[in-house]
């Protein structure tokens, strides 16, 4: 793989752009110019550009086809001979259906800029809910002579184009998507004359060595036949190239991200001595395993640095990060800092908060857990004893701590984000000060999704949970077997055994595609209803000589933690919940869990979901219950029973889903991809990862004269977001 230094990139850049200043005094375009400017855009198709995201040149030229269409053999009405098989382009003047021949045909006549032809299609009254006048429609097929006139029987025909006025005069190339107020073929029109601009509109990033050895063709190239492809392989390598481009200035917002987050910003270094980290492995009843270690060293060489830490540490559920992220926590205090611990939850804080109580028994460090419902006098001493310094650790969800809590000097924030990444909410922090930053995620993060969505982090991975895990037995459960399962748990509570039961929450399989999480809010009220109606059923029927309680996320906080104190201490058998316990509970006992609709959850929620039991000793089961007969959801129950890996698992469903489901990269502040797809481009985002940060060693600003065209192109992508702007 070749590298983007600045002997690479380089010359031909700046010849583009001397050219684009010295060619034309008056440039015709530019790609910040308003589309509504260009020919056949009046006010009205510049609004409705405007509504498929296209405001200027520049966007018009990355609004990319959707579809090409290739008829190498396409040729014009008035060449049409007969007994030859062709393929002609034209408009549908008209169609008419005569039903009562003996023979029903339907017929269109077709018009290109060369004449009219006659189609028919015998039996063809299915249709004339397809085809109709107005139409651009492209057919392949025998050519005949009938009544002295040529005609064409039985073609093969593809729709080009839905709504249009006039004959096509030119055929082939992109079909874009389209809106009410503006079709494909308008598209196409108003981006024709744009691409004969293109040199004067495309400067080229890289140098013609590294083009040339990363085997790519010129910008400008590429924009011409992405829009107007001469053939398949030109097209194929018009998006390879555009794919490189796009993932290249991907990567390098986020190792400009980086290199800022690292030295624009300081932080207070922590020491770490024998004697501090001795002290701090006391806290711990047991060893760190070997993945903890690495991770506890690799924390330690981070925050020895006055630039600030910026790490991801990804493990799964039990796989032991508390004790890992407790380690920074005391690392910081030990050098007279404090520290934020924040968690998603309300449960979850509480339950970090617990279990940083039990490491730091007879501890001198001052910890507090600060919720919402601490509130009068009570909090306002606290918050003082917080600015005051005379606090180290304060426990609360991120929301509280964004609020109106001030630090005497914080050292070190740990966010356990579970399963709701929020880089904004890392960034807001950031504000108030330069704290090093520990993010901790459940959620096994597929590579892809890693060099991308938190391409900007490093990262630290526990792979392997601690010793003396229970094995957790996972088995799919249709209608027919319930029973069995029925009983088989009952048998475990008789045994002081506890179980989990979990209603779905609606997942994104059944909302809007394009906004998967926004659908949470609305089917609430079913899921909390499935769940109510789940509870009556087990208490009062299947499990009557059992405790069986209900929690669910909008009981008043008090209630919700009266539940989860008489459930840790035994005194509930059975606890029926949505998903609010999807968050870090540590129950050891609980050695049963039942998800209720298996088929809605997404496989990593599935699996984070199970990673609840598992925690003691003993055997633990997941049963899955599910009823279906869609062979994907099937497939994905399987994956479940076979696989407790949750890497494994977390890459099979981005394949299955897309990572649209998991992660929006919007949510990251990175601009959406438009032609480049991070699973099937991994290749191409290995390279531009590769290339983008070396670059940004090379030339941080990209200050170069030969990375100008690079530097502009990433301020157009990025807005001043990256802060390239001031620095200039
Ligand atoms: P996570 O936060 O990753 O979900 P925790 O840190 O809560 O996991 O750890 C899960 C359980 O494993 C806890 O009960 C903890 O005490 C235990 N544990 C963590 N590390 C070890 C270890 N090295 N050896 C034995 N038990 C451990
Ligand atoms: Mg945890």
């Amino acid at each position: 793989m070749q590298s983007v230094s600045g002997k690479h990139i380089g010359k031909s850049g700046r010849s583009m752009s001397f050219q684009s200043i010295a060619g034309k005094a008056q440039n015709k375009f530019s790609l910040s110019m308003s589309v509504q400017y260009l020919k056949g855009v009046g006010p009205a198709k510049a609004r409705a550009f405007a509504q498929l995201g296209v405001e200027t040149v520049g966007d018009l030229l990355e609004y990319f086809p959707r579809d090409w269409v290739f008829a190498p053999g396409a040729i014009k009405i008035n060449q049409m001979q007969p007994n030859h098989t062709v393929t002609i382009v034209g408009l549908v003047e008209s169609v008419d259906y005569q039903s009562f021949r003996r023979q029903p045909i339907f017929e269109a006549v077709l018009a290109d800029d060369t004449g009219l032809c006659r189609i028919v299609w015998f039996h063809g009254g299915y249709l004339r809910n397809q085809i109709k006048p107005g139409q651009v429609i492209m057919a392949s097929g025998k050519v005949v002579l009938y009544k002295h006139q040529l005609q064409m029987n039985n073609p093969e025909f593809l729709i080009l184009d839905e709504k249009s006025s006039e004959p096509d005069e030119y055929f082939g190339g992109g079909i874009y998507p389209a809106s009410a107020g503006l079709s494909s073929r308008q598209i196409k029109r108003i981006v024709r004359p744009v691409l004969d601009n293109l040199a004067e509109l495309v400067s080229e990033f890289y140098d013609r060595d590294f083009i040339k050895k990363a085997n790519l063709i010129s910008r400008k190239d590429a924009f011409s036949w992405i829009h107007l492809p001469p053939d398949k392989e030109k097209l194929a390598q018009a998006k390879r190239r555009l794919k490189y481009d796009e993932l290249f200035l991907m990567q390098l917002g986020l190792a400009f991200r980086r290199y800022r987050c690292k030295h624009f910003s300081s932080a207070t270094p922590c020491r770490c001595s024998e004697k501090i980290d001795s002290r701090i492995r006391k806290r711990f009843p047991f060893l760190p395993t070997e993945d903890q270690n690495d991770c506890i060293n690799e924390i330690v060489a981070d925050m020895k640095k006055t630039e600030p830490m910026n790490r991801l540490l990804q493990g799964d559920v039990g796989s032991g990060k508390t004790v890992v992220a407790l380690y920074a926590a005391l690392l910081a205090v030990a050098n007279r800092t404090q520290v934020a611990i924040m968690a998603p939850t309300e449960i979850l804080a509480d339950q970090h908060f617990i279990s940083i109580e039990r490491y730091l028994k007879n501890s001198r460090v001052k910890r507090v857990l600060i919720t919402g419902g601490l509130t009068g006098k009570k909090r306002k001493e606290l918050l003082r004893q917080i600015k005051n310094g005379e606090i180290d650790i304060v426990v609360g969800t991120v929301a509280l701590l964004q609020k109106d809590v001030e630090f005497h000097k914080l050292g070190l924030v740990v966010i356990d984000e579970q399963h709701k990444f929020g880089v904004h909410q890392r960034a807001e922090l950031r504000k108030q000060t330069t704290p090093h930053c520990l993010v901790m995620t459940a959620t096994p993060i597929p590579r892809t999704l890693a060099m991308t969505a938190f391409g900007d982090l490093d990262v630290s991975i526990i792979k392997h949970s601690p010793p003396d895990r229970g094995t957790i037995i996972t088995r799919w459960v249709d209608r027919q077997n319930r029973r069995k399962a029925y009983q088989f748990i009952r048998e475990c509570l008789k045994a002081k055994k506890q179980a989990y039961f979990v209603y779905p929450r609606i997942t994104a399989l059944e909302g809007h595609p394009k906004y998967p999480l926004s659908h949470l809010g609305t089917q609430q009220d079913s899921v909390l209803k499935a769940a109510t109606e789940g509870w009556k059923n087990l208490s009062t029927e299947v499990f009557s000589e059992f405790t069986v309680e209900l929690l669910h996320g909008r009981m008043p906080s008090p209630k919700k933690r009266q539940i989860m104190d008489r459930f840790r201490k035994g005194k509930i058998d059975v606890l029926v919940s949505t998903v609010v316990i999807e968050v870090g509970l540590d129950m050891p006992n609980a050695t049963i869990m039942v998800i209720e609709g298996a088929d809605r959850f997404g496989l990593a929620q599935l699996h984070q979901l199970r990673g609840r039991i598992g925690r003691g000793e003993a055997k633990s089961y997941c049963f899955l219950f599910a009823e279906t007969e869609n062979e994907v959801a099937k497939n994905r129950l399987e994956v479940m029973t076979r696989n407790n890996d949750g890497f494994e698992i977390a890459e099979y469903d981005l394949r299955l889903r897309g990572p649209g489901e998991l992660f929006s990269t919007r949510q990251h502040g990175l601009p959406d991809l438009k032609i480049a797809n991070i699973i099937d481009d991994y290749e191409l985002l290995v390279m531009a990862r590769k290339n983008a940060f070396e670059l940004v060693l090379q030339d941080p600003m990209l200050i170069k004269d030969e990375h100008r065209n690079i530097r502009q192109a990433l301020l157009a992508k990025f807005g001043d977001s990256l802060g390239l702007v001031d620095v200039a």
